[in-house]
């Protein structure tokens, strides 16, 4: 059974002082105010010492005009509380709405995802009864910075962003709860073999950080066979680190696994402000019927609990709804062989409360323990390094064209080159085409070409940038965007092209 996460130092004191603490409650959308009430009723029941501040977030905010959801009001309260229960909200389809999730976690700087996926077996049909493993998902960075442009008729860019205090922040935050939680391995999934800079830059960093806590054992999977594991062999797996995007899509197939997306809560951990929701949205195919499962919203607020130092409370409710389980008493997504009454939302509610004070007879009861007061960090998140010495060496220059061939349109680009910059290659969607290209590759409307300087210890000024830019634009070409090539450090700070 999987313990809960590493609160931060700012929240350790703070909930060590108060007697209540305040915490912002959104209730959502959908099936979202009967699971809170649910959950809110089990934490009063418990004796959780919790101050709830209302605030309205979602589809009503969204539909009055507001494109993100959520109101100016709302953010003083969360920055006031700095602790966050969250129902799931409905996104209205049509794309003038951000996702208040990205938003929220963006703004507030939650940059750890913690996912734990634990299978109830046999008490929930699943097909991998010994799954207990901890999703920590990047929260902040990678595709989802939503720089997206569409660059010419054909060809459209989504920008993948990885930063080295992004992946210090993630990787650290991982391997300090596989400690502080007594796991005992620490998986890296990447795509390092074909992203080697970006997610290379991440498996870098799990490798140097990862150094430091000699007692856990690391492995490195690339995330399709690693995705393929999870689905076959769960149990293997402990915590998993993982950029934005593969924590995404495996956080979702692993909670799946386990029988029911009803059951998993999550946490997402910033250096400031924590926010506990359900993995779950809002179900509107089953709102206002009383039939929700609550346990997802109630184990992200179990999480909550351990986070403001409620450690006692948060073991009760754990064992009350192990047991509850344990007992048969399921809403209808769990129903299974096991099922000895299948109950609404409320009535679930009322039998976890009928068990506060029990422990589960087969799962092992869980304990807490309040996360130590801790004023100041051991390690820092991240370090800052001193910035390298910058080089540009030369230019990608991406065109839009269509009608030419490579070879035209490289023999063209050539007569157009500078003393400073002469064209090296050009490249179609990042294979080469010219020179020596082959008349198979396909080609698109959009040519990335390069241009380097005469030799590596040339270096160039933005103002040889900007001659070769006035030769090309004059000469007719239409340029979309530009990327330097440059060294740090003497080290190559940009991919080769495939076929270079
Ligand atoms: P969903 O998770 O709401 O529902 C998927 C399926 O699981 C549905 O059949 C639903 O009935 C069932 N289900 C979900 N939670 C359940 C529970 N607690 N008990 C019993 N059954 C449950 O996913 P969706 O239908 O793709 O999305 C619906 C809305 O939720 C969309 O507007 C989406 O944008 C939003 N959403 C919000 C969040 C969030 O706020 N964190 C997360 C995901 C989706």
């Amino acid at each position: 059974m999987s313990t809960d996460l590493l609160a931060h130092p700012e929240q350790q004191s703070r909930g060590a002082a108060a007697t209540k603490v305040p915490v912002t409650v959104a209730y959502g959308d959908g099936i979202g105010p009967e699971i809170m009430e649910a959950t809110l009723a089990i934490l009063d029941a418990a004796g959780a010492q919790i101050a709830v501040e209302p605030i309205e977030i979602g589809e009503r905010v969204y539909l009055a005009g507001n494109s993100a959801g959520i109101e100016p009001s709302a953010w003083d309260s969360l920055r006031r509380t700095k602790v966050f229960l969250k129902a799931p909200i409905t996104t209205p389809s049509g794309s003038g709405y951000k996702s208040l999730n990205v938003t929220v976690r963006k703004t507030l700087g939650l940059y750890a995802n913690v996912r734990p996926c634990v299978s109830y077996a046999p008490y929930v049909s699943t097909l991998h009864p010994k799954m207990d493993m901890v999703i920590v998902r990047e929260n902040e960075e990678d595709l989802y910075a939503g720089i997206e442009h569409r660059q010419t008729d054909e060809v459209f860019q989504c920008l993948k962003l990885i930063t080295r205090p992004g992946c210090e922040k993630i990787v650290r935050y991982a391997f300090e709860y596989a400690r502080s939680h007594g796991r005992k391995k620490v998986t890296c999934m990447v795509k390092d073999n074909i992203m080697k800079m970006t997610d290379g830059l991440f498996y870098q960093v799990f490798e140097d950080i990862g150094a430091e806590y000699p007692e856990i054992q690391k492995e490195r999977y690339i995330i399709d066979i690693g995705a393929a594991r999870i689905a076959t062999k769960p149990e293997r797996f402990d915590v998993i680190v993982t950029p934005n995007l593969y924590g995404d899509i495996i956080s979702d197939i692993a909670a799946e696994m386990t029988g029911s997306v009803g059951l998993a809560g999550s946490a997402n951990i910033g250096e400031h402000v924590a926010m506990f929701e359900a993995i779950h949205g809002s179900a509107p195919d089953i709102a206002g019927r009383g039939v929700a499962n609550p346990s997802g919203l109630l184990l992200a607020a179990v999480m909550m609990l351990v986070h403001v130092r409620q450690a006692d409370v948060a073991a009760k409710i754990h064992n009350a709804w192990l047991r509850t389980i344990e007992d048969g008493i399921q809403t209808a997504d769990l129903q299974g062989e096991r099922t000895t009454k299948t109950v609404g939302t409320a009535s679930f509610a009322q039998a976890v409360i009928d068990r506060l004070g029990s422990k589960p007879n087969v799962f092992a009861a869980v304990s807490y323990v309040n996360p130590a007061v801790v004023t100041k960090r051991e390690k820092p998140l991240y370090v800052r390094a001193a910035p390298a010495k910058k080089h540009i060496v030369g230019v990608d220059v991406f065109l839009h064209n269509t009608g030419s061939t490579p070879d035209e349109l490289g023999n063209a680009l050539k007569a157009l080159g500078t003393h400073a910059l002469s064209l090296q290659m050009i490249t179609n969607r990042g294979v080469k085409v010219f020179p020596g290209g082959f008349p198979e590759t396909f080609c698109t409307d959009h040519w990335r070409c390069r241009f380097v300087s005469a030799s590596d210890k040339d270096f160039i000024s933005h103002r040889d940038i900007i001659s070769i830019l006035s030769n090309v634009t004059e000469a007719g070409f239409d340029v979309i965007k530009t990327e330097n090539l440059c060294t740090f450090d003497g080290e190559r700070g940009f991919a080769l092209g495939q076929g270079q």
